[in-house]
């Protein structure tokens, strides 16, 4: 094995529209994968799809919703086949401090973040079992690790992102399930575009690698853990970060 070569198994990315699952879609189709992507409109999903391959699949569905995410796995599995690789990365923030926090706003982030992870690993379960095996890689952060001021709703989410995974990783270790988390530190998309020069700066000078990172750092990462190289790896979180948390 000299290669991340991923065979035709049909991975299937959510949020894979932009930024970081996007990033991971391209990698994946890359090195061999068939791909279907997601995001919450389907005709932004199709036309971003077409811009990786013709044979990738880009399908409306908003994680919120399991009725959406149920009838959008039927799909991507009557096109490429049974899902093989699953990437959760749809994923939002809704950052205020604690005492401000609303109610909405920590149901919106609980509900995309990890009720939405919840939902696509039932669904692939069955498929990933009959299979053989199968690899779930979930994006969760650093912040889920550390926890971040002004980011209780979203450093909860991914903390129970964490927790759900280590389960489940533990309950199909057996069936050749390997289940991981990546956490990327701070990385350049759209949700972090708004942050202000001077928070900007503050926060590369806590990066012992000097730079931000790029949405390709993190595809790589689960480039690896979906390939044949990390088959000796279940329940575990790489974190991705420049060494912010170390
Ligand atoms: P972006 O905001 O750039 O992209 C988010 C993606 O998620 C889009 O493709 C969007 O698709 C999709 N999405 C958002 N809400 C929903 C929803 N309800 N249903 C379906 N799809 C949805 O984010 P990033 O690329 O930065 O982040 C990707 C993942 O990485 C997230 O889980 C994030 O928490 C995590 N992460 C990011 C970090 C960073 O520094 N950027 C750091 C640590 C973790 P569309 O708009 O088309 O619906």
């Amino acid at each position: 094995m000299t290669q991340c070569d991923l065979e035709s198994r049909h991975a299937l990315v959510t949020g894979g529209t932009r930024g970081i699952g996007l990033a991971v879609a391209r990698r994946l189709h890359a090195s061999g994968a068939k791909v279907s992507l997601t995001g919450r409109d389907s005709a932004n999903a199709e036309d971003v799809a077409a811009t990786i391959a013709d044979d990738v699949l880009g399908l409306g569905c908003d994680v919120r919703d399991g009725g959406q995410i149920a009838t959008a796995f039927r799909t991507a599995a009557e096109r490429h086949g049974p899902i093989e690789i699953l990437v959760n990365n749809a994923g939002v923030a809704r950052d205020n401090l604690m005492i401000r926090l609303s109610e909405e706003e920590w149901e919106e982030v609980m509900q995309a973040n990890l009720r939405g992870a919840f939902h696509t690993i039932r669904l692939v379960l069955k498929g990933m079992m009959k299979a053989g095996g199968g690899r779930i890689i979930n994006i969760t952060s650093v912040v889920g690790m550390t926890g971040n001021k002004g980011q209780a709703n979203y450093a909860a989410s991914k903390a129970g992102l964490i927790g759900l995974s280590k389960s489940v990783a533990k309950e199909y270790a057996s069936r050749n399930i390997l289940v991981n988390c990546v956490a990327p530190g701070f990385i350049e998309t759209d949700m972090t575009a708004a942050l202000p020069g001077g928070a900007r700066e503050a926060l590369l000078g806590g990066i012992p690698l000097g730079r931000l990172g790029q949405p390709d750092d993190v595809a790589s990462a689960v480039l690896f853990l979906a390939s044949d190289f990390a088959s000796y790896m279940t329940g575990q979180v790489l974190v991705v970060d420049g060494g912010m948390v170390m």
